[in-house]
């Protein structure tokens, strides 16, 4: 008889991610997925031809453990075009299996047990246990509320000898905040001349609405310099199934990341690389995005006005919070498995978010849906009275 070793978790806390729950909730339930967030409308036809050419050209082996080079050089003219900062796509860029390995393996590089990393709650589900995991200890900022802004007194109040990295996300999951100018401005006076990292995670630089401008980090000299960038090509191509993403950094910080990098995946899918860098070329593919997802985010809030739940102005990423305190007291967990059983629309609930399942009674609904799935989305919800 075989005993299996029990194991000591390095994650004790740690369950199933809510994406995957409420996921696996709306298929039992036959619920509309308005949960985890993912487009249920078609990719581009152009790019899925690039890859089936790539595959068919024979670009099926590994290729360069960093990336493959015409897509690292695509992407830093992009990032000079856009953000005005010449890269070296030899020494600075790194592409990944998506933007969440990324994120774990810029803070697996600099995270020593017992430093601190500043985070903003509600905060992505996987940002806490990225750093738990490596010994270091969360600092946890909650952000205003019902405006989700920075409350930069108390990060001065929070930075210590031991903070290490400071992470920001813009625009924000899952209230769809932005940083603005005057926030990175407050970033760059705390960080000045402090040995802090920063690590910005903006999967969503496209996702941007309301003729807003996307304040990257790499827009700002002071801050690029001490930065991690993570970036996703599933967010910003709508084929999140592809897990394709990358890391921007000096030089000296890339060089740690490739090391943690080399031994975890090696490298990434060649032929959808190979497909990406012809396709990078057209540039309106993404700069036409934003304005294309504004109007689906516009025609949902709008169908939302016939439900009771109060829409929370989102300005950015794949999703729009709604408040419901006005109505209910009912927990949210609680709401968004009520919404997904009797009445067929899966939600997220936003307290998974916070450490302490802070709960405002609001629900994350994502919006990049086909006009029809939002539609019929909310005609379901009108069935729900409070
Ligand atoms: N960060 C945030 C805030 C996200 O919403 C996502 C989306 N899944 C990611 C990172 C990771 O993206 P990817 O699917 O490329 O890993
Ligand atoms: N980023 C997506 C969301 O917030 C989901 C990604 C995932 O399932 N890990 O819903």
């Amino acid at each position: 008889m075989s005993i299996t070793p029990s194991i000591t978790s390095r994650l004790p806390q740690v369950g199933t991610t809510i994406f995957t729950v409420m996921s696996q909730l709306a298929k039992t339930y036959d619920a509309i997925n308005l949960g985890q967030g993912f487009p249920d409308f078609p990719m581009s036809p152009q790019l899925v031809e690039e890859v089936a050419k790539a595959m068919r050209d024979g670009h099926n082996q590994y290729t360069h453990m960093n990336g493959y080079p015409l897509l690292r050089e695509r992407i830093a003219e992009k990032v000079n075009n856009l953000y005005g900062y010449p890269i070296n796509p030899e020494t600075q860029i790194t592409i990944t299996p998506g933007g969440t390995y990324a994120i774990y393996t810029a803070l697996t590089s600099v995270l020593q047990p017992g430093d601190e990393v500043i985070v903003f709650e509600p905060a992505y589900d996987s940002y806490i246990p990225n750093i738990t995991i490596n010994g270091a200890v969360p600092v946890l900022i909650p952000l205003t509320f019902p405006d989700y802004r920075i409350p930069w007194d108390e990060v001065r109040k929070k930075i210590t000898s031991r903070t290490r990295v400071i992470m920001l996300n813009t625009p924000h999951n899952p209230t769809g905040m932005i940083w603005q100018e005057a926030d990175m401005r407050e970033l760059e006076n705390i960080v000045a001349g402090t040995s802090i990292f920063v690590l910005s995670d903006e999967v969503y630089e496209h996702l941007i609405y309301d003729a807003q401008i996307h304040q990257s980090v790499l827009r700002y000299p002071a801050l690029r310099e001490r930065s991690f960038v993570c970036f996703s090509f599933g967010k910003t191509y709508h084929c999140t199934g592809w897990k394709l993403g990358y890391c921007i950094a000096p030089e000296s910080m890339m060089q740690e990341f490739r090391k943690v990098h080399q031994f975890n995946s090696f490298s990434c899918d060649t032929p959808k690389q190979v497909a990406l860098a012809e396709y990078m070329l057209d540039t309106n593919a993404y700069l036409t995005l934003g304005a294309a997802v504004q109007q689906k985010r516009d025609y949902f809030c709008k169908l939302m006005q016939s439900t009771p739940f109060e829409y929370i102005p989102s300005s950015g990423s794949y999703f729009a919070c709604f408040r419901y305190g006005h109505f209910s007291n009912e927990p949210d967990r609680e709401m968004a498995i009520q919404l997904t059983k009797e009445h067929g629309v899966a939600t997220v609930p936003v307290s998974v978010f916070y450490q302490d399942n802070t709960d405002h009674r609001v629900l994350r609904f994502c919006f990049a849906k086909k006009e029809s799935t939002l539609e019929e989305a909310v005609k379901r919800l009108q069935t729900f009275h409070p």
